[in-house]
C-alpha cells in the first residue's frame, strides 16, 4: 500500500489566535482562568465558539445542557465521529485543559472542509459544557448528559457555592433543565478528544504526541482510625492506643503497595486530620484518605485490596480500630486498538514522534466509553507537567503537532 501524503497544515498563527482568544474569557482576579459552567464567562466562551463555528460554514447545535456541537455532515447516513474536550476551567486554572481540544477540534473539521469538502462520514467537534465540576458537584455533567446517565430531577438538587441550584444556573442561560434527557445521542459511535498531559512523561523524554491507552481507575477512600485520647504527659508510651501511630505506618505502606507495583501505580494521602487535635493530648481518632489509581481494572482491584489488608494488619498490632468507606470510584476506560492503531500510524505519517501513554487523571471520554463508543485520546505536553494552574502551558509547535494528528486521524476515518 502506498503512502498518502498529508495534504493539510495547521498553522501555529491560527491555532494561537484561537487559544490567545479564549484564555481572555473568565480571568480569575488572582491569576487563571475560572471560566465555571453557566457563568457569564462561560456564556462568552460559547458564543465566541458558535461564532467560530459559524463563520467557517459549520452547522452549530446547541444541545438541552449547553453543549455546543459543530457539524460537518457526511455525504453518507451513519453515526458521527465526534471530537472535542471541554470548554469550562478549574478554578485559576490555565488556558489550555479541555479548551485546547476544542481549538483542536474545531480546527481539524475546518481544515478538512476547506481542503477536502464534506467528508463520507459525518463529523462534530463538540465543547462540553462541564467537565471541571469547578461550580457544582456535578460530577461530568456535560458528557453524562450526552451519555444519557443523568437522573430524573439532578438538576434541581446539586447547588452552587452561594446556594443556586444547577437548574436555576441552567434556567440563567436560557437552557430548560427539564429538557435535560433531549441531550442523549445514540448516534455517536466514535470518539477522540485532544488534551494536554497533565504529567511530566512527554516533555522529560521530548516526544510531541501522547496516544492514551487506558485511563485510570480512581479509587478514594476514607479510613478512620480510631484510639483513645490519653493525657500527652500522663500516660506512658507503652499502655497508649494511638491512632497517629496507626495512621503514619498506613500512610507509608500505601506509598510502598504503589512503589511495589510499579508505574503507573499511584497512591496519595492528599488530606488528613486529627482528634481532638491538641498538641498535649494524644489523639483519639485519625481520618485521612487515599487515592489509588492503575489503568488495569483487575490489577487495581488487586492494589487497593493490597493497600487495605495492610491497614487492616497495622491496627490489628496496634490495638487500634479501623473503618473505611469509599467517596469515589471510577472503573479504568480502555482505549479502542483500531483508534489507537489509527493515531499512530497518522503520527508516523507526519513524522512525529509518538509514544503510548495512560491518563492519570478523568476525562470525558470515560464517560462517553460507557455508551459503547469508540474512543481513544491524543495528548500533548504539559511544560513542567503543570495544569489547573495559571502556568498551565504547552509548547505552540507541540500543540500544532497534536492538532495535525488529530486531523489526520479524522481524516483516516472520515473520508
Ligand atoms: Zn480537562
Amino acid at each position: 500500500m502506498g503512502r498518502r501524503t498529508p495534504t493539510i497544515e495547521i498553522r501555529e498563527d491560527e491555532v494561537a489566535v484561537c487559544v490567545d482568544e479564549m484564555a481572555l474569557l473568565g480571568r480569575h482576579p488572582e491569576g487563571g482562568l475560572y471560566r465555571a459552567v453557566y457563568t457569564p464567562a462561560w456564556q462568552q466562551a460559547v458564543d465566541t465558539f458558535t461564532g467560530w463555528l459559524k463563520s467557517a460554514g459549520l452547522e452549530a447545535k446547541q444541545d438541552a445542557v449547553g453543549n455546543v456541537f459543530g457539524v460537518l455532515e457526511g455525504t453518507q447516513p451513519g453515526p458521527s465521529i465526534l471530537t472535542g474536550s471541554h470548554i469550562d476551567t478549574a478554578i485559576q486554572g490555565g488556558p489550555l485543559d479541555g479548551t485546547l481540544g476544542v481549538i483542536a477540534g474545531f480546527l481539524a473539521l475546518r481544515a478538512l472542509k476547506e481542503a477536502h469538502g464534506p467528508p463520507r462520514r459525518t463529523l462534530e467537534v463538540v465543547a462540553v459544557c462541564d467537565e471541571e465540576a469547578s461550580r457544582f458537584h456535578s460530577n461530568f455533567w456535560g458528557s453524562r448528559a450526552i451519555a444519557g446517565l443523568i437522573r430524573p430531577g439532578e438538576a434541581e438538587s446539586i447547588f452552587d457555592a452561594d446556594g443556586i441550584s444547577l437548574a436555576d444556573a441552567m434556567r440563567g442561560c436560557q437552557l430548560d433543565p427539564s429538557a435535560v434527557e433531549k441531550a442523549r445521542r445514540d448516534d455517536i459511535d466514535t470518539f477522540i478528544e485532544l488534551h494536554i498531559e497533565q504529567g511530566p512523561l512527554l516533555e522529560r523524554e521530548g516526544v510531541p504526541v501522547g496516544v492514551v491507552m487506558a485511563i485510570t481507575a480512581i479509587e478514594q477512600l476514607e479510613f478512620e482510625v480510631r484510639g483513645r485520647a490519653d493525657h500527652a504527659g500522663g500516660f506512658p508510651m507503652d499502655l497508649r492506643r494511638d491512632p497517629m501511630i496507626g495512621a503514619a505506618e498506613m500512610v507509608l505502606s500505601a506509598t510502598k503497595a504503589a512503589l511495589e507495583l510499579g508505574e503507573p501505580a499511584v497512591a496519595t494521602v492528599g488530606k488528613i486530620r486529627a482528634r481532638p487535635g491538641s498538641p498535649n493530648i494524644v489523639a483519639a481518632d485519625v481520618t485521612f484518605t487515599v487515592d489509588a489509581r492503575y489503568p488495569d481494572q483487575a490489577r487495581h482491584e488487586r492494589f487497593v485490596a493490597a493497600i487495605a489488608d495492610s491497614f487492616d494488619a497495622i491496627a490489628r498490632r496496634n490495638g487500634l480500630e479501623l473503618n473505611h468507606k469509599r467517596l469515589l470510584y471510577q472503573p479504568a476506560t480502555q482505549s479502542t486498538q483500531e483508534l489507537v492503531a489509527t493515531i499512530k500510524s497518522a503520527a508516523a505519517e507526519l513524522g512525529y514522534p509518538c509514544r503510548e501513554i495512560v491518563s492519570g487523571a478523568g476525562h470525558d471520554t470515560q464517560v462517553l466509553a460507557r455508551t459503547g463508543v469508540g474512543r481513544a485520546m491524543i495528548f500533548v505536553p504539559s511544560v513542567n507537567g503543570r495544569s489547573h494552574a495559571p502556568d498551565e502551558w504547552t509548547p505552540l509547535p507541540d500543540q500544532v503537532k497534536g492538532i495535525a494528528v488529530l486531523t489526520e486521524t479524522l481524516h483516516r476515518l472520515a473520508y
